[in-house]
């Protein structure tokens, strides 16, 4: 793990580059740099970065995305590598360091060129963590994926960090589950297991002090305040009756539920849970059934919901609310064990990547192989391709070409191998016939990664090299940054302009 400075300034102050040639290798400079922060982070044996923030924030993390969110990149044209990061992870969810580690050398094989003066237009032209406990999530990420509905609505998978235990106590329930925010006198008394319970979930708040809150009174004399007092209790009560005639079992609300509430519902066989983050009640009514409520005086039978079976238990140090066979539409949460808080997040950043592969991978059924094989495949193919074509453009989609060999470059050095034996095998073994040989991350060398069950979706892999190359291209474009007047003053913040 490196510790890392959160700010990168890569413009030197006093240097006139904001025009023409000098401008476009600046920025390539400024992008290689970025490039070589995150390389490291590649592939199973990739590293982790620990960045520290501005504020102190810790994070651990080897997500391309999530680092590269984290640095503060103030160079324009760096900027680009941060966008395309974010737009990968928000469109296919993985491939984040990839479109990173290849826009940047595409840029440094084009970086030659552009000192020759090749016109930039012409080159355009041209063109996880080392996880432990791996194992143990791969059948948890499938049956989750597996646990949903057709559709495969992200929504629907909930994940929740319990600190405390070891990863391992790591639990995929088959339904919803939160946890309970805050417990009042009587809880004990409440059931905490049902079978088909009918299940109500409001946005009332049910306590005793809410009536005077919401009204300025005067009063003169102590009966008129005991009145009021009696009405409140009253109104309380009137809606306490209407939600045990409705025939509910389980009351949530997004509102507070006071200990009034929670004993006289314990005296009736009912639970209740009060506080209710919104994102965990909307997901329990798409999974339970009914409508949320935003008054008693009406409750129809249809609004309540229902589950196979209600549970509260403790997990770690909480008290869980779990729902599970939800016949409304299936549902699935994680409840995420470990220690360092830090280090649950980042299990949870590992297991959104992989959620979102197994996900592709059977919505859109093509595969290709990974571990650099298909930009082993894609490479071969574009050299031979760059044969055919005469003068400049030979040079440079041979170039792209070798680019893409940056991914099993990087697999290896990350593994400790030796990257360029390693290489020259696969390039040998490529150029002989169609394969999908590559990095053998457990036994230094290659192997055929199909046969190893390395696998990752092609959209994963068509969206990378798209955006890769067009964040290499648009780099290319610019050549010339026009400083907004003021800025300057607080560190580099010109703009970019684009030809
Ligand atoms: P990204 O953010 O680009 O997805 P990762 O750190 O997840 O970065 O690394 C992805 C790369 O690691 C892919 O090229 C993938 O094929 C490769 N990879 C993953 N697992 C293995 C493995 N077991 N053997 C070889 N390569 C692997
Ligand atoms: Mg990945």
């Amino acid at each position: 793990m490196l510790p890392m400075q959160p700010q990168i300034i890569l413009l030197k102050e006093g240097t006139d580059q904001s025009q023409g040639r000098g401008q476009l290798i600046s920025n390539i400079n400024a992008c290689q740099a970025i490039t070589d922060t995150i390389r490291t982070t590649l592939g199973p044996r990739g590293m982790d970065k620990l960045m520290v923030d501005s504020r102190g924030t810790v994070t651990i993390t080897n997500d391309g995305a999530t680092i590269m969110g984290l640095l503060d990149i103030v160079h324009p044209a760096a900027r680009t590598l941060v966008d395309i990061a974010r737009s990968q992870d928000a469109e296919v969810g993985d491939g984040t360091t990839s479109v990173v580690l290849v826009a940047g050398e595409l840029l440094r094989e084009a970086k030659p060129y552009v000192e020759e003066n090749v016109p930039a237009q012409t080159i355009i032209r041209g063109a996880h963590p080392p996880f432990c406990g791996r194992d143990f999530f791969k059948k948890m990420v499938v049956d989750a994926i597996l646990m949903l509905d057709s559709d495969l609505d992200n929504s629907m998978i909930g994940m929740k960090r319990i600190p405390g235990g070891s990863l391992q106590d790591t639990q995929l329930i088959a339904g919803v589950a939160f946890k309970k925010a805050f417990s009042y006198a009587g809880f004990e008394q409440q059931p905490k297991r049902f079978e088909n319970p009918k299940i109500l979930c409001l946005n009332v708040e049910l306590e005793l002090k809410a009536e005077r809150d919401n009204a300025d009174i005067r009063i003169d004399k102590v009966e008129e305040y005991q009145k009021i007092v009696d009405a409140e209790w009253k109104i309380i009560y009137d809606k306490l009756e209407k939600i045990v005639e409705s025939g509910a079992q389980v009351v949530l609300s997004k509102l507070p539920i006071g200990d009034l509430a929670t004993q006289f519902f314990a005296d009736r066989n009912i639970f209740c849970a009060g506080r209710i983050p919104e994102e965990d009640l909307q997901r329990t009514i798409s999974a339970v059934g009914g409508a949320l409520q935003s008054s008693v005086s009406d409750l129809k039978p249809e609004f309540l919901g229902t589950c196979a079976l209600f549970e509260e238990s403790q997990v770690g140090g909480e008290r869980y609310n779990i729902f599970t066979g939800c016949p409304k539409a299936k549902s699935c949460t994680f409840l995420l064990r470990g220690g360092a808080d830090q280090f649950i997040e980042e299990v949870q950043r590992s297991l959104h990547d992989s959620l979102m592969i197994v996900k592709r991978t059977l919505q859109n059924q093509e595969l290709v192989a990974g571990g650099g094989a298909t930009e082993m495949t894609v490479s071969r193919f574009l050299r031979d391709h760059s044969r055919s074509i005469a003068g400049k453009q030979q040079l440079l989609i041979a170039a792209y070409a070798r680019a893409l060999e940056i991914i099993p470059r990087q697999l290896c050095d990350n593994a400790g191998f030796d990257s360029t034996d390693v290489l020259n095998q696969l390039r040998q073994l490529h150029g002989q016939k169609d394969c999908w040989f590559g990095v053998d991350i457990n036994n230094e060398g290659v192997a055929d990664m199909f046969e190893s069950f390395v696998w990752e979706p092609s959209l994963v892999k068509i969206n990378y090299l798209r955006a890769a190359t067009e964040a290499a291209c648009l780099v290319l474009s610019i050549d010339e940054t026009i400083r907004a007047p003021g800025a300057g003053k607080g560190g580099p913040g010109p703009m970019a302009g684009m030809m």
